[in-house]
């Protein structure tokens, strides 16, 4: 038998960024991945990363993840793709162009560095858009980055600082013993270990289920497709208020295009498909926005299975029932920004005992009152 002093199981960006923030502090780390690094919601997330419009408790964290994406190329040794392009979030009526005032009021109030704009300004930031679309908010402080590379960029620093990642490797059985895990069954054999990480993302339901928890996380199947390429006219990942859309073009010149249409998950509940109407809509929605985008030839569309948490935020810190298991799953369709500090604060959960911030609002403990019936939100993606 192998043994660890810490156990990952998920090879998304969630886990290896968990595994190379452990393994720099000299954490003995191993992470294990039934597929490839990236093979799900990482490989597929459109890579946005931003602060505008998040739920007000994820704000702190989102906030000093910006921070840490600035400099995460040169940490990682790696070229991710980063670019801090802006954020725009557009409105078509007027009536609207009031209450994005207002949120971004809200937003100024939760730290975000975020304004009002219109006119000339707006043309500015956006010349391509909608010639009837006046109004918008910003952020210069948003951005994007390939959520793949990301992922591959924090395995190889986590082994480079000491890390074991297995992959291909499937995790069959959580081994405890009067409350405290004491190491997994795997496809390739038993592993011991002091501490277990659960960030397998969808899949994180069944394995905490092993440990008698019930986490309201469900699985969602989220469409994307890309158009182009084009010559670069689109610096900001641009939303519309009123409409599912997420819109960036990325350094091929294509247009990614998302923001929570719906695919489908087949039975298998590792694979989705796409749906026609998903593709129609995303198209209707984007060419409303930006019209150049009708002339361009859809290039591919795909699905990523995300792990929907019921009151769209995630699930970081302990279990009950055990003392030694941290869970990080239910990103609901934007845990890619985060990914840099959800990795730091959860390293410093386990090896220290306290993150440097608090993450009580992030608890399982909150679903304490949780009627069971509650339905599940629509889930967005970005
Ligand atoms: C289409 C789409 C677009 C998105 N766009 C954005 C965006 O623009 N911005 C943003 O911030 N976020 C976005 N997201 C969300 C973001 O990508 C996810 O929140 C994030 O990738 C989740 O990472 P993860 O590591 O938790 O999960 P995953 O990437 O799903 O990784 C979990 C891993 O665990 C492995 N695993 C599962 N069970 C086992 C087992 N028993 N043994 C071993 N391994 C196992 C799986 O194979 C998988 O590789 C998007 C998501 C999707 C699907």
């Amino acid at each position: 038998m192998t043994a660890t002093e810490i156990a990952i199981v998920g090879g998304g960006v969630i886990g290896t960024s968990i595994a190379y923030h452990l393994a720099r502090r000299g954490a003995s780390v191993t992470l294990v991945e039934r597929d490839h690094l990236a093979a799900q919601a990482s490989g597929a997330s459109a890579g946005g990363v931003r602060q505008l419009g998040r739920d007000p408790r994820e704000m702190p964290l989102a906030i000093a993840s910006i921070a840490r994406w600035r400099t995460i190329e040169d940490e990682l040794e790696a070229d991710v793709e980063f670019r801090m392009g802006g954020q725009l979030r557009v409105c078509e009526r007027e009536e609207d162009a009031a209450s994005r005032r207002e949120s971004v009021n809200l937003h100024r109030a939760l730290g975000v560095d975020i304004r009002f704009v219109e006119g000339e300004d707006l043309r500015q930031i956006a010349p391509d858009l909608a010639p009837g679309i006046q109004w918008g908010m910003y952020t210069d402080n948003d951005g994007q980055a390939s959520a793949p590379l990301t992922t591959e960029a924090f395995g190889a620093a986590a082994e480079r600082c000491g890390a074991t990642i297995r992959t291909g490797v499937e995790v069959t059985r959580i081994v405890c013993e009067r409350g405290r895990v004491t190491g997994i069954d795997t496809s390739a054999g038993p592993i011991a270990c002091d501490w277990l990480v659960l960030a397998a993302g969808a899949w994180t339901v069944p394995l905490a289920h092993q440990l008698d928890v019930t986490l309201p996380i469900t699985t969602m199947a989220l469409q994307m497709m890309a158009v182009g390429p084009h010559a670069p006219v689109l610096a900001p990942t641009v939303g519309a208020v009123g409409r599912k859309l997420s819109l960036k073009q990325v350094p091929n010149g294509e247009f990614v295009i998302g923001g929570g249409w719906p695919g489908e998950l087949d039975a298998t509940g590792r694979r989705g498909t796409t749906r026609l109407a998903s593709i129609r809509g995303s198209i209707e929605h984007s060419t409303a926005i930006l019209p150049l985008l009708a002339g361009l030839p859809l290039a591919r569309a795909w699905i990523g299975l995300e792990a929907l948490c019921i009151d769209e935020v995630p699930i970081l810190g302990s279990l009950p029932g055990t003392d030694n298991v941290t869970v990080a799953a239910g990103f609901s369709g934007h845990g890619f920004a985060l990914s840099p500090i959800v990795g730091q604060l959860l390293s410093e959960l386990i090896l220290d005992g306290a993150p440097s911030i608090p993450l009580d609002a992030f608890g399982y403990d909150r679903f304490a009152t949780l009627d069971p019936a509650t339905p599940f939100p629509a889930g967005q993606a970005g």
